[in-house]
């Protein structure tokens, strides 16, 4: 009898002995020690942070067809989207391209870090997140960069081809800081197709040159816009800019085997 009382008080003091003293519903990470909510890794959240690498696996480097003529850039498998370095489409292609990595962890910013212009690299930082356990959300940052690989967009190449066979330009530029009226104008063409003989169109800095495989398209085309700006002028005022635009800065530019001149109309 007192051997059993014996053995019983040993039992119940050996396993006292390894209880870990802890706050219920606390254990401690298995790296650092800290008191932490328990999870399947038993690491805290920082220690996890250290051990796991969210972008493991996620695309760091890709390429994109940049064509330098129009400075576009090709939208798998055909389109070419034109934009400007640093601009909110620039950056959302750019994201686009990744669009098979974002499903795998959380897109919760992007940006671009500035590259050299002629560098012919675009770099986007990213931040994502992921839920590592059960309610462990894990946010990181990474780099993307995209090397630019020059490839001239199929309207680029075909006017290359068709070079010698463009004999008049049309230059519409604007000079004003916004671009409603000019976007309005160009409204007006595409709704009426004036431009509809011009073999190639091609977005330049602050307007769109218009080229024509003769003279008298190009005349017709100037006509047009004459005829939009007048008749519209006396009911709206909108068309008094669009007016003063195109009297200010359309000019023909002919190919002749002088040196290129401008006529302003
Ligand atoms: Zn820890
Ligand atoms: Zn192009």
């Amino acid at each position: 009898m007192h051997l059993f009382i014996f053995l019983h008080e040993l039992i119940a003091m050996a396993a006292n002995m390894f209880v870990v003293p802890q706050t219920k519903g606390t254990v401690l990470c298995c790296k650092c020690g800290i008191l932490m909510a328990p999870n399947p890794a038993n690491m805290c959240v920082t220690c996890l942070r250290s051990e796991v690498d969210i972008t493991e696996g996620l695309r760091k480097h890709a390429t994109i067809m940049h064509c330098p003529e129009c400075d576009s850039y090709l939208q798998p498998p055909r389109t070419w989207l034109k934009a400007q370095l640093e601009s909110k489409e620039l950056l959302t292609y750019c994201v686009k391209r990744l669009e098979n990595d974002l499903k795998k962890v959380r897109l919760v910013n992007a940006e671009f870090i500035w590259t050299e212009p002629h560098s012919k690299r675009i770099k986007v930082k990213l931040k994502v997140q992921k839920e590592v356990l059960n309610g462990a959300i894990l946010e990181q940052s990474y780099v993307v960069e995209y090397v630019l690989q020059d490839h001239m967009c199929e309207s680029c190449t075909r006017f290359q081809a068709n070079q010698d066979q463009w004999v008049a330009s049309v230059q519409l530029r604007q000079r004003v800081s916004h671009r409603r009226t000019f976007f309005y104008l160009e409204q007006l063409i595409l709704k009426h197709d004036a431009a509809v003989h011009a073999i190639k169109i091609k977005q330049v800095d602050q307007g769109i040159d218009f080229f024509f495989a003769n003279k008298s398209h190009a005349s017709k085309f100037v006509e047009f816009l004459d005829k939009v700006a007048p008749t519209k002028r006396r009911a709206n005022s909108l068309f008094l800019t669009i007016l003063r635009i195109i009297a200010t800065i359309i000019s023909i530019l002919s190919r002749l085997k002088y040196p290129r001149f401008a006529v302003r109309i």
